[in-house]
C-alpha cells in the first residue's frame, strides 16, 4: 500500500507548484486545493482508492507542471500491474487539449504500453500506428508493433514493421527476418500450400544463410516428398550453419541415408562431423550405426574410449545396454543395478535452454517463450545433457 502515500505527496506538490506560480503572477490562485486533497485523502482512508485518484486527478489538473507527476504517477501503476489506472490517469492526459506536442506524445506512448500490458492489442496497435503518423517516438513505437505482431502471427506485418526498425536503428535484423520467412513457411505448409511454403524456405535462406530451422523445414518436406538425396543436402548444411543444431539432424539423416542404403556413407560423415564438433547425441547415435554395422563389440569399444574423454551418463548408459546383450549371472545383476541407478538422473531433464536468460524445456523453440529472442534456445551440453 505504500504507493498511496506517494499519491497526497503528488496532489502537494502539485499544488506547490501551482501556489508558486500565483504567487510569481502575484495573483491568488482560486483553485481551492484544500476540499479536494482532504476529500480525496478521505477516500484514501476510507480504502476507495479509485475514488481518490479521481479526486487527485483533478486537484493535479492545475497546470502543464504537474503533467510529470502524471506520468510517473501513471508508470508506477503500469509496474505494479494496476493498468486499469494506468490507464485512467494517461487517458486523463490525452484529453487535455493544453498539452504541448511532446507531452502528448509522450503520453500516448505510456498509454499504449498500458493497452499492452492489459492485453488490449488493437487498441495499442493504433496508438503506436498514431505515433508513426507523427513521427514521433518511432523506434519504441516500431518495437512496440514488432511485438504486437509477433503475438498476433501476423508474420506478414513482422516483416515489414521489423525491416522499418532496421533502418531507423542501423541494427541488423536478418537472422529474425529469416524466422518470420519460417513461420510463413509453416503457416503454408499447414494450409497444404507446400509450393509456397517451398518459396518461403528460400526466402529465408536468403535472407540469412544461417538459418537452421529454415534447412531443417527443407529437408522436412523433402523427405515427405521423397527426395531423400535432397533432404540430406539440406541436413548436411547444419553443420555448417550452427553445429549446436547437429542433434536436430541425426534422426532424420539417418532415416534418409537408411532409405537409399548409403548407411556407410553416413558412418563416414558422423565420424568426421564428431571429430570436429564433438557432442553426446552425435556419440550416441554413431555407436548405434556401428553396433548394426559391426557389431556389440566395436560399438562397446568407441563409446569406453569416448567416456574416457567425455564422461556422461547418456554414454554410460548406452554402453550398460550393449553390455546387458552379452552378460549373464551376477554380472548381469549389476549391470541392472548400474541401469536402474541411471535411469533417474535421464528422466525428466530439460533438453533444451536458452543461451540469453536461462529459460529450459523440452522442445526446441525458435523464439525463446522466457526472453523472446530468436535463436537464442539451443540442444543443451554437458554431461547429462547433450
Ligand atoms: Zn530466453
Amino acid at each position: 500500500m505504500w504507493l498511496w502515500l506517494l499519491l497526497p505527496v503528488a496532489a502537494a506538490s502539485g499544488w506547490w507548484a501551482a501556489r508558486s506560480d500565483a504567487l510569481r503572477r502575484g495573483t491568488r490562485s482560486d483553485f481551492n486545493l484544500s476540499s479536494h486533497y482532504f476529500k480525496g485523502l478521505n477516500y484514501l482512508l476510507n480504502e476507495q482508492p479509485d475514488k481518490a485518484i479521481e479526486v487527485f486527478i483533478r486537484v493535479l489538473e492545475v497546470d502543464n507542471d504537474t503533467v510529470e507527476t502524471h506520468l510517473a504517477l501513471g508508470n508506477l501503476f503500469r509496474r505494479r500491474g494496476e493498468t486499469d489506472r494506468a490507464i485512467r490517469i494517461h487517458q486523463n492526459l490525452i484529453a487535455r487539449p493544453t498539452l504541448s506536442r511532446a507531452q502528448r506524445t509522450q503520453a500516448l506512448l505510456e498509454l499504449g504500453q498500458d493497452y499492452m500490458r492489459a492485453g488490449l492489442l488493437d487498441r495499442a496497435e493504433s496508438l503506436f500506428q498514431e505515433l508513426l503518423e507523427l513521427d514521433d517516438h518511432v523506434v519504441p513505437a516500431l518495437r512496440q508493433l514488432v511485438d504486437i505482431y509477433q503475438q498476433e502471427k501476423d508474420w506478414d506485418k513482422a516483416i515489414a514493421t521489423t525491416q522499418r526498425l532496421a533502418t531507423s536503428t542501423g541494427q541488423r535484423v536478418n537472422h529474425v527476418l529469416a524466422q518470420y520467412r519460417c513461420e510463413l513457411a509453416e503457416q503454408a505448409r499447414a494450409d497444404g500450400d507446400t509450393a509456397r511454403a517451398v518459396r518461403m524456405i528460400e526466402h529465408a535462406l536468403e535472407e540469412d544463410t544461417g538459418c537452421v530451422r529454415a534447412s531443417l523445414l527443407q529437408g522436412e518436406l523433402a523427405m515427405e516428398a521423397g527426395d531423400y538425396a535432397a533432404a540430406i543436402s539440406a541436413y548436411r548444411r547444419v553443420e555448417q550453419q550452427d553445429a549446436d543444431y547437429l542433434s536436430e539432424v541425426l534422426e532424420p539423416l539417418t532415416a534418409c541415408c537408411n532409405a537409399l542404403g548409403q548407411r556407410e556413407e553416413l558412418i563416414d560423415y558422423l565420424q568426421q562431423a564428431y571429430a570436429r564438433h564433438g557432442g553426446i547425441t552425435l556419440m550416441l547415435t554413431l555407436a548405434g550405426l556401428l553396433r548394426a554395422q559391426y557389431g556389440d563389440a566395436q560399438a562397446a569399444e568407441f563409446i569406453t574410449r569416448q567416456l574416457h574423454t567425455l564422461p556422461s551418463v547418456r554414454g554410460l548408459s548406452q554402453l550398460i545396454e550393449i553390455k546387458l546383450a552379452t552378460s549373464q549371472g551376477e554380472m548381469r545383476d549389476n549391470l541392472l543395478l548400474f541401469q536402474e541407478l541411471a535411469a533417474p538422473l535421464l528422466r525428466d531433464r530439460p533438453a533444451y535452454s536458452c543461451r540469453h536468460c536461462g529459460f529450459t524445456g523440452k522442445s526446441l523453440h525458435w523464439q525463446c517463450p522466457g526472453c523472446k529472442h530468436w535463436n537464442t534456445v539451443k540442444p543443451i551440453q554437458g554431461v547429462e545433457g547433450e
